[in-house]
């Protein structure tokens, strides 16, 4: 078979790039994806008689209209509920005034700095000390490596309470594998600001993502990338994994043998989950040094006694980092999920529960560099990496759309 452009993958990033061909009327392509349903770690499931999204809570962020305007046309706005944000995280300590020595569990809004406001006095104290300690705050020289980095930015109490154990559940048992580069952006804590938004009892400092978002009336997350992908008809093969690309000649082997020729490759696919043939010895290096975790997501069917629609727990003695209240975004359904990076999962009998092998890319000291030697290299070979594996990046999928489209514009120019 040849093809003129040939998608690895049938997430958010090779959908989108798949439409905007279609848009421009070139129908020389085909997209191949591994699972039975497109959707990648946006689809979703009924379970237990409602929607859940099997590759963790999805949500679509307001801020980037034009991405909101897009997946519209294929699911409109009508069917989506706007819905204001309410996260929390829940972290449990031994105050330092216990008598009894229990530790005590605390509950505020994410994210934990902005929101200091909202606990005891005497809690208020400890974190308001911290932050004035913060090397960053006292002139400290930045640190290097990741977990001494935190500490200098957000100071002891913060990070030995929720940054460090939080961060170690949700990616991996040695911080310090992680690099400090995507970390630049967070803006120092202001002991000031804190202390003045404790006394004026209100939250600091910039909001996280999806402050705003939207979440599908009737289903879940995963409709609108099961319909572009209906829309998308033949072009789509499913059930049908990439083995191997042969770079020398931008040729692609599926599971059953099948060989497509193609004349540029879209890659959207984790690089070391297939061969590259052809590929010298550094790129092959440079691919195994690619980390990621996976997560599993576990359907419990109790209704939980809050508002909010998230909450994270650093708390090391649960197994999960994360849960999802699916009745507070989810109308009519009931009972929550739990998010637990898959090593840290222990199976219980009767668990409904959907793991992720490819969840989070790690932004390890490593990645840049091997990154930046494995696109040069493919794109030598008529291949593109796309999305948050053919990028290696940590992108949403309002992000991943807007670079689909983005490279989209620029290959069919
Ligand atoms: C727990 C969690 C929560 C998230 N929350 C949000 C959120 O609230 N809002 C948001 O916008 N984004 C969120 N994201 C990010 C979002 O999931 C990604 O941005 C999006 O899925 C990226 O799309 P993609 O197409 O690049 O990758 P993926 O969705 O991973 O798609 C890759 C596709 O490639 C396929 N594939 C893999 N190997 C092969 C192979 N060998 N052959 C053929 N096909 C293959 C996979 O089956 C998959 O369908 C979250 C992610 C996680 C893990």
């Amino acid at each position: 078979m040849k093809t003129e452009y040939l998608i690895l993958g049938g997430g958010p990033a090779g959908l989108t790039f798949a439409q905007c061909l279609k848009r421009k009327g070139i129908t020389d392509f085909v997209l191949v994806e591994k699972e039975n349903e497109v959707g990648g770690l946006c689809r979703s499931e009924i379970v237990d008689g409602s929607p859940l999204d099997i590759g963790g809570g999805h949500f679509l962020d307001v801020r980037r209209p034009r991405i909101c305007e897009f997946l519209f046309e294929f699911m409109p706005e009508n069917e989506w509920n706007r819905y204001s944000r309410d996260s929390r995280i829940s972290f449990s300590i031994i105050p330092e005034e216990s008598k009894s020595g229990k530790a005590k569990t605390y509950e505020i809004h994410h994210p934990f700095e902005a929101n200091i406001w909202e606990l005891p006095k005497s809690q208020q104290k400890r974190y308001l000390d911290s932050i004035a300690e913060a090397g960053c705050n006292t002139g400290e020289p930045k640190p290097t490596r990741f977990v001494e980095w935190i500490r200098w930015k957000l100071g002891d109490a913060i990070c030995g309470d929720y940054m460090i154990p939080y961060n170690t559940k949700l990616y991996a048992n040695n911080l310090n594998e992680l690099g400090t580069y995507w970390l630049e952006k967070l803006p120092n804590v202001s002991y000031e600001e804190t202390l003045e938004s404790c006394k004026q009892k209100k939250a600091y400092g910039s909001q996280p993502g999806h402050t705003e978002f939207y979440y599908p009336k009737k289903y879940g997350y995963g409709e609108v990338w099961r319909r572009m992908g209906e829309d998308l008809g033949d072009k789509v093969i499913k059930g049908m994994a990439v083995k191997s690309v042969d770079c020398m000649n931008c040729i692609v082997e599926l599971e059953d043998g099948t060989l497509i020729e193609a004349k540029q490759i879209i890659s959207t696919i984790p690089w070391n989950s297939i061969e590259l043939k052809w590929a010298p010895t550094k790129i092959k290096d440079s691919i195994k040094k690619l980390k990621s975790s996976s997560v599993n997501i576990t359907y419990k069917p109790e209704m939980l006694n809050t508002e909010a629609q998230w909450i994270y727990y650093p708390d090391m003695e649960l197994d999960y980092h994360r849960i999802l209240v699916r009745s507070n975004f989810c109308p009519g359904s009931k009972g929550y999920w739990t998010e637990t990076r898959s090593e840290r999962y222990h199976e219980a009998e009767g668990d409904i529960t959907f793991r992720m092998d490819y969840a989070y890319p790690l932004n390890t000291i490593a990645k840049p560099d091997a990154m930046d030697r494995i696109l040069d290299f493919a794109s030598k070979s008529h291949i593109t990496g796309l999305g948050r594996w053919g990028e290696h990046n940590h992108y949403n999928s309002d992000v991943t759309v807007d670079r689909a489209i983005k490279l989209a514009e620029k290959l069919t120019k």
